[in-house]
């Protein structure tokens, strides 16, 4: 089932599901993306939800790279 998602990373809005990427900065979702634990490193994506946030405000996603234009 597809359903509108708000990327919890740079905010961009897609149509998904859990466990897709935002087309984006390439965060990677999971139900507990939203429990607080910001700094935890977790089995989806290479760097925390704190270090994601902070590669997107550089203008990089996930891996370091460059974003896409939007
Ligand atoms: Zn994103």
């Amino acid at each position: 089932m597809k359903f509108k998602i708000k990327c919890p990373i740079c905010g961009t809005e897609f149509e998904g599901s859990t466990f897709d990427d935002c087309p984006y900065c390439d965060w990677e979702f999971e139900y507990d993306d939203y429990t607080g634990q910001e700094d935890e490193p977790n089995e989806t994506n290479p760097v925390t939800y704190n270090q994601a946030k902070a590669l997107v405000s550089k203008g990089l996603n996930i891996w370091g790279e460059p974003l896409p234009k939007k």
